[in-house]
């Protein structure tokens, strides 16, 4: 029996490694059947994402940036549950939040985003590295897969008798969505939200944001919602807030700038500093900052560039 003993203690040994690969990200459950998966502290995964189990199927939200991140998402859901993963929703074209579509894709998803995703996620992801951009990364975006189902309109997704209703929302890119569950009272925001975090104003209209955020903050239940954010930690309507508080900051600090004649590198210099004492405990980076300020006084001067849809 000894050999019998060893040989099934070795072959124990080959096939369950002995140091796991711990998740890129950190699985919260927020709901009934409702989870979000964190960014982890290293950022492997690149962003937030999450998933809603109902009685037949379960619906993804987002697909991080990379396909190690999204398989291990896959995996985590099929740990928590035998009900095929049947759609993953976009927010928006972002590769941080569509990099890993194809593993999502693969295991059964049909992939839904708003109509402009289509047109922008294998071109205008490129642009959004700039000089970061390296021949591989470059390589992975143009061979992103495109949404199978798109909309500009509101949506609803039955998943037997679970409702999830999924809708356009005006602010961050021109083409993004978020994704509510009402009967856990879980609002998915995407890029509409950072908690403590400064966003990524690239394609957005800190005018159209607010307003938005001020509608999420202000809408039936906010008091009781859990709040989903594309980055940071699981946040509450005080994050929401706080969030619109920071944007209406950073537009108040550079219109002030603006007046007072500062231009460039004067009013990044100007600004980031009051930026942040009036945030304490956000991670603002001096490269976000500079950013921040070069996008918000770009739309205050009427010159801000932001993605054209794209004719089908
Ligand atoms: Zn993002």
């Amino acid at each position: 029996m000894k050999w019998l003993i060893g040989l099934v203690a070795a072959c124990t040994a080959f096939s369950a490694p002995v140091f796991a690969e711990p998740l890129p990200f950190v699985l919260k459950q927020v709901g009934p059947g409702v989870y979000a998966a964190i960014d982890g502290p290293e950022h492997k995964a690149g962003s937030n994402a999450g998933f809603v189990i109902g009685d037949d199927g379960v619906l993804v939200v987002d697909a991080f940036f990379n396909l190690d991140s999204a398989r291990a998402l896959v995996g985590e859901i099929h740990r928590l549950t035998p009900k095929p993963i049947r759609y993953v929703v976009n927010t928006h074209y972002h590769a941080d939040h569509t990099g890993g579509d194809q593993a999502l894709r693969d295991a059964g998803a049909i992939i839904i985003a708003h109509n402009n995703v289509r047109g922008w996620v294998r071109t205008n992801n490129i642009n959004l590295f700039g000089d970061r951009i390296t021949p591989e990364l470059k390589a992975r975006i143009e061979a992103l897969p495109l949404p199978d189902l798109t909309t500009d309109k509101d949506l609803t997704v039955w998943l037997g008798a679970r409702k999830v209703v999924v809708r356009t929302v005006l602010g961050h890119t021109g083409g993004d969505l978020t994704i509510a569950v009402p009967d856990a009272k879980v609002l998915f925001t995407g890029d509409m939200l950072w908690r403590k975090i400064a966003p990524n104003l690239i394609d957005g209209s800190v005018k159209e944001w607010m307003a938005t955020d001020a509608a999420l903050a202000a809408m039936p239940d906010a008091a009781h919602t859990t709040y989903v954010p594309g980055h940071g930690d699981v946040a509450d309507q005080s994050d929401v807030k706080d969030f619109n508080a920071y944007l209406r900051d950073l537009r108040r600090l550079v219109s002030d700038g603006r007046k007072s004649g500062l231009r460039d590198e004067a009013l990044a210099q100007s600004v980031a500093p009051k930026l942040k004492a009036l945030h304490p405990g956000w991670t603002i980076s001096d490269r976000a900052a500079a950013a921040e300020v070069r996008y918000m006084d770009e739309e205050l001067a009427g010159t801000k560039r932001r993605p054209v849809p794209v004719p089908d």
